[in-house]
């Protein structure tokens, strides 16, 4: 389980600073979803990377009561590894330089350097067939497939790690509808199989109330309003939860 309380999490100069996220605690139970909804700018995105420690933040991330800034080198690298990140954008997260099949191992030369090439190789078989892509593809460039494909390859690459929590920021906002069903249904399946917990950063209320089990609604770096899923849709109590889910189609 992971337990995140962000005090804040900061951009900018000493002139200007932007407090992005202000005080947000979140308890993620094993092999569950937390969706994370807000208007653009909330601060969405900011709170899945401060969770991952990509963004300067003050407060702490506990997983499974360990704090991971008090932990450090191999220690980090280990619980570091169990929480992934997986971006909206597929091209742009993956280098179009690298074939699929190196972007795929790349974090498995940080965290398991005791592989082999043939190791790693067959670990980049096994994570496409978990995605349900052919294996062939890692012999291939990303921008030789579709947006959909692409996705199942920047989730691949967070399944190699076989991580425990995975932050999925806008994972199928750039996909139409026919494919972002598709790739929840790969993320429920992934998701039942390894008993992951994923934080679900979406401005599509509809998907979010697919993948969700809890609900947390963000404004200016603020959760507003919390709850069980049915109640943040069907009977939200705050006016800007309200008129979020009034913008929805
Ligand atoms: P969206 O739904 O559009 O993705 P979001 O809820 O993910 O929005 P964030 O990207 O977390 O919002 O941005 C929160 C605030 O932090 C915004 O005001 C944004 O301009 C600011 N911000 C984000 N990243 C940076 C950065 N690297 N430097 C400075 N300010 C930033
Ligand atoms: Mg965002």
């Amino acid at each position: 389980n992971v337990t995140f309380n962000i005090t804040s999490g900061l951009f900018g100069s000493q002139t200007h600073t932007l407090r992005a996220v202000n005080n947000v605690d979140i308890r993620l139970h094993q092999g569950q979803t937390i969706g994370i909804v807000g208007e653009s700018g909330s601060g969405k995105s900011t709170l899945g990377r401060a969770l991952l420690r990509l963004t300067d933040i003050s407060g702490e991330v506990l997983l499974d009561g360990v704090d991971m800034s008090e932990i450090a080198g191999d220690a980090m690298r280990e619980q570091r590894k169990r929480l992934q990140l997986v971006f909206q954008d597929p091209f742009g997260s993956l280098s179009p330089r690298m074939m699929v099949g190196q972007i795929i191992t790349e974090g498995l030369l940080v965290h398991h350097p005791e592989l082999s090439a043939k190791e790693r190789d067959l670990r980049a078989i096994e994570a496409l067939e978990e995605v349900q892509l052919d294996p062939s593809m890692r012999n291939r460039y990303p921008h030789e497939f579709s947006g959909g494909q692409r996705q199942r390859i920047a989730i691949a690459r967070a399944m190699v790690l076989k991580p425990r929590i995975v932050v999925l920021d806008e994972p199928t906002s750039a996909l139409d509808r026919s494919v972002q069903k598709q790739i929840v249904d790969l993320l429920r399946d992934l998701q039942e199989k390894n008993n992951l917990s994923y934080l679900f950063i979406s401005h599509d209320l509809t998907v979010v109330r697919a993948m969700s089990d809890y609900v947390m609604v963000m404004k200016q770096g603020v959760i507003v309003e919390e709850g069980l899923t049915e109640q943040i849709f069907d009977a939200p109590t705050e006016l800007y939860t309200k008129q979020l889910m009034a913008a929805a189609f």
